[in-house]
């Protein structure tokens, strides 16, 4: 176990910064529960949030940075108000304070002394509210991690060891939500919402048969489907307070605002990014914020709820997954088609069992049927 004198907590832009010995838990790993609920995937735009509670509240100068969005009465969220990245939450009924697991990292000093560093900052206690993916989101690839059975719960779990889901359920849940729904046609939209609904978007079916210019990033099977795959670099990472971020890449053509007043859906307007998105009124009722990490990469998040919407350069547009409102669950499979196998930047990963655990989740996939 490393200590938490070793780490720091950080975002993006680097506003924010405060010590690991904040943390309640005396060393990483920090042993916790996954929460894979609606409100964690919609607010943060990544897939499977870990939440470390703290010893104390952040200091005076990190309050002045963050701003608090209110998701639910119990709860406070707090993202960089520069950033957008997700750093704590605030449980406002036993006055307790949590950060996002994403945001913790070695402190540059400890890397100067070249303390060993463990090769994950969570270790997986038990994955919460499983049913609100409706397909079971990461969870079917993560029951097992490192010789360990992790306990899954339908809703928020209670006793560490039990579980109120089998396993079996888990791994039925995806098929069902398939076995009931036609695949998307050609002309139809995927709404994609932050929880707030501050940036809502239609983003029109695949059709790599009929864009001109879009194969360079089209290296998916099936024409109709839009390639879908995690990072886990340090920029993502803190982009969201989530160790791995799950985007897929999406002709920006194909992106349009759902905001916009009185729209039907011959005269939806195509989402601005990048430079055009940063003039006044760019994008007309579509709260985003935009954080420009070197002159050619631009992170969008919600300014209401800090979701991560988009990552931009000049070569593509990445949609975050998490914010996606397939009716078939939320991997979207009906509309993504998911690289199994391979993880961006692994080496940069400060949670390798995750990482190893999409790696190998070709295989649970493959038993599954339910992707080609
Ligand atoms: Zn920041
Ligand atoms: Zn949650
Ligand atoms: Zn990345
Ligand atoms: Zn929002």
């Amino acid at each position: 176990m490393t200590s938490t004198s070793s780490v720091h907590l950080t975002c993006l832009c680097g506003a924010i910064s405060e010590p690991g010995t904040l943390l309640s838990d005396p060393g990483i790993p920090v042993t916790i529960e996954i929460c894979h609920c609606n409100p964690c995937r919609y607010a943060t735009g990544s897939l499977g949030v870990a939440f470390p509670q703290l010893g104390a509240s952040p200091s005076q100068d990190t309050l002045g940075k963050i701003t608090p969005y209110y998701s639910s009465q119990k709860n406070i969220r707090y993202f960089c108000s520069t950033c957008g990245s997700h750093c704590f939450v605030a449980n406002q009924k036993n006055k307790k304070w949590f950060c996002l697991s994403g945001i913790i990292e070695p402190n540059p000093a400890s890397k100067a002394n070249n303390t060993q560093w463990p090769k994950d900052t969570i270790k997986v206690l038990r994955h919460d509210y499983v049913f609100d993916t409706v397909d079971g989101g990461l969870v079917p690839i993560m029951l097992n991690l490192n010789g360990r059975s992790i306990p899954t719960w339908s809703a928020a779990g209670r006793e560490m060891d039990s579980f109120d889901l089998p396993h079996t359920d888990v791994l039925s849940l995806a098929s069902k939500a398939m076995s009931a729904l036609p695949p998307p046609k050609e002309d139809s939209h995927l709404l994609a919402k932050c929880h707030c609904g501050g940036v809502s978007l239609f983003i029109k079916r695949a059709n790599y048969g009929s864009i001109p210019g879009t194969s360079a990033h089209h290296n998916s099977s099936d024409p109709a489907k839009y390639r879908a795959s995690p990072c886990a670099c340090r920029s993502c990472r803190l982009s969201t307070g989530v160790s791995m971020l799950y985007w897929t890449t999406i002709p920006t053509a194909n992106v349009f605002n759902a905001n916009a007043s009185n729209i039907s859906e011959d005269e939806f307007k195509p989402v601005a990014v990048g430079h055009s998105a940063s003039s006044p009124n760019a994008n007309p009722g579509l709260a985003l914020k935009h954080y420009w990490s070197s002159p050619e990469r631009c992170w969008s998040f919600c300014g209401k709820c800090g979701a991560t919407i988009f990552y931009w350069s000049p070569d593509h547009l990445d949609v975050a997954v998490g914010i996606l409102r397939a009716e078939e669950g939320s991997m979207a499979r009906r509309w993504l088609d998911w690289e199994w196998g391979q993880c961006g930047f692994e080496e940069e990963s400060i949670d390798r069992e995750v990482c190893e655990a999409w790696k190998g989740g070709s295989e649970v996939v493959k038993k599954l049927g339910i992707e080609s």
